[in-house]
């Protein structure tokens, strides 16, 4: 019976039906996933940290492309494959755009945040040396340490970490002091995964500047929540994932200033990165391609800039204004909570809300939440130094996106009051 489509379609409707009719939130009615159930509830879905749900318009490009418009981009003179290079150059327009950067040829699409910053620490990082110094911050994402670690065993440079306070704030009195001669460049999240600390970037990318080091933002959990712009931000590189963003997985975008990028090396060679190939000599393509060794996830970027449409259509301002209210809501209702810890307090927050239970743990929350039909992340959230930074293995994390409710919030907290009967009142 659940699995009958036309059942599980009308169980959505219903599940919409009671939505409030309240803004944003009634654009919950253009993502098809949100029709399900999960456990004969309907689904609360409460993990766009870790991925977004898609609207049908962007299930929709990416079908539209291998129905009408499948061919490879950039090499054939035949009409296909113009028409799918032209969609393909224009999705580039469109995240030119979206994060307002100068020039369309500082656009590099790649798989996601992982491999922007991948990107920049093989071919940027080609020129560090022993002793350079590469600065980045206590509460970075996996993504944002590996690769720099991978540089320093490759360079002999030195990773330097700025402090993270007990709210969940970066020291900047700290990452001014640790700016030295020696700083190649910093990376820095924009906001925090696991605390939802927006960092104050721009004040911190002039204090670098200042000493002529460049900066990439780490933009995986700020471009689903706030209006970028890289040119006002002043940053030097920008990485982010399309399928935090309402796209696709498989999808990103690697925004580098062109001075920077036309200074650097390739980092993967083969098809569309070159000029001209001969076994004495390579020469290499223009900006971006020079980046996109290989065929790109053509359907991906087409679909990636449909959803940079969707986001921009509806407006970053109404998206942020939706989510920090359900934000307090949600802080106002943990606060409340008793036995219950709030990891990351800063003053500045996207819409995530990570915690501990007492005597609980975050594991069984979770396996307990999604019982009652509620999706939260359960775990380190890739960032496990900062887990040891406040005491803890892992915590609860509910991040909200444009489609969450009010009673996505209440649900949340009805089920942690389930939590706490299965628990008895630690
Ligand atoms: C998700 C995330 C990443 C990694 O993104 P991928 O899409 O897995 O490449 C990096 N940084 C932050 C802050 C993230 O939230």
């Amino acid at each position: 019976m659940r699995d009958d489509p036309k059942e599980r379609a009308a169980l959505g409707r219903a599940a919409n039906a009671i939505a409030p009719a309240d803004g944003i939130a009634r654009r919950r009615a253009d993502f098809p996933i949100l029709a399900r159930t999960v456990n004969d509830r309907p689904l609360v879905y409460l993990d766009n940290g870790a991925t977004s749900q898609k609207p049908q318009c962007v299930i929709d490009a990416e079908a539209h492309y291998y129905a009408h418009l499948n061919a490879n981009v950039h090499r054939g003179v035949h009409r296909l494959s113009q028409e799918a290079t032209d969609a393909y150059e224009a999705a580039r327009d469109i995240a030119r755009d979206f994060i307002n950067a100068a020039q369309r040829e500082e656009i590099v699409f790649v798989r996601g945040t992982t491999e922007a910053i991948n990107l920049v620490a093989n071919s940027f990082g080609a020129r560090f040396r022993a002793g350079d110094e590469i600065l980045i911050t206590g509460m970075e994402h996996h993504s944002n340490i590996v690769p720099w670690q991978l540089a320093c065993e490759r360079s002999g440079a030195v990773l330097k970490v700025v402090p993270v306070d007990d709210s969940g704030e970066l020291d900047a009195a700290a990452f001014e002091s640790l700016l030295s001669p020696r700083t190649r460049i910093v990376g820095l999240t924009h906001v925090s995964n696991a605390l939802g600390t927006i960092n104050p970037v721009r004040e911190l990318i002039a204090l670098a500047h200042a000493r002529g080091v460049p900066v990439l933002l780490d933009g995986a959990q700020a471009v689903p929540h706030l209006a970028i712009d890289v040119q006002a931000l002043d940053c030097d590189f920008y990485a982010f994932s399309g399928h935090k963003l309402y796209g696709p997985t498989g999808t990103g975008v690697l925004y580098g200033r062109r001075a920077l990028l036309e200074a650097m090396p390739p980092w993967q060679g083969g098809g569309d990165m070159i000029r001209q190939v001969s076994f004495a000599r390579t020469t290499y393509n223009d900006l971006p391609y020079r980046f996109e060794a290989g065929t790109p996830n053509i359907a991906g970027a087409i679909a990636l800039g449909e959803a940079m449409r969707y986001v921009r259509d509806l407006g970053l301002d109404a998206i942020a204004a939706h989510e920090s209210a359900l934000l307090r809501d949600a802080t106002e209702r943990a606060r409340a909570f008793p036995g219950l810890r709030l990891i990351g307090t800063a003053r500045e927050k996207a819409a995530i809300l990570s915690f501990v239970l007492q005597d609980v743990h975050a594991h069984d929350v979770g396996s307990i939440l999604d019982h009652e039909g509620v999706a939260v992340r359960t775990g380190h959230h890739c960032a496990m130094p900062l887990m040891e930074r406040f005491g803890v293995a892992a915590t609860v994390r509910a991040s909200f996106a444009l489609y969450n409710t009010h009673e996505d919030v209440a649900a949340l907290f009805a089920a942690l009051d389930k939590v706490r009967e299965v628990f008895g009142d630690a």
